[in-house]
């Protein structure tokens, strides 16, 4: 057991060299003095999920006035796509279809009161 010359740094027990002591992590490796590990790799791609799903979700619900509906449905499309090319790496593609379906609902709610106008009208 050496005792650190400066007793402001303390000695990494991965790399040797003297760092601060209130370190939590090695300046020089990594190692980590918080759950006493070397440093890890970092893990393998992590699966993200797509912002265009979560934005085709939320525009469904939201609906304003059918331009939330318009837009989850153009969304929903560019998630899917997306998240079919990322090949795994994204996620999302419930939200996504869901945004698709609350959107078309929509439409077809739009498409629906424009009819009923259109007939109202003609009476
Ligand atoms: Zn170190």
């Amino acid at each position: 057991m050496t005792t650190p010359a400066d007793p402001t740094t303390k000695q990494c027990p991965n790399c040797a060299e003297q760092i601060q002591e209130a370190a939590l992590v090695c300046r020089y490796c990594g190692y980590d003095f918080v759950t006493l590990s070397r440093p890890q790799p970092p893990p393998p791609q992590q699966a993200k999920t797509n912002g265009f799903s979560i934005a085709a979700l939320v525009l469904g619900i939201v609906w304003i006035y059918w331009i939330g509906s318009i837009l989850a449905v153009i969304f929903g499309h560019v998630a899917l796509n997306q998240i079919k090319q990322a090949d795994g790496r994204q996620t999302g593609r419930g939200m996504a279809i869901a945004g698709l379906v609350l959107g078309y609902i929509g439409i077809a709610t739009l498409v629906l009161f424009i009819a009923a106008v259109a007939f109202a009208s003609e009476v």
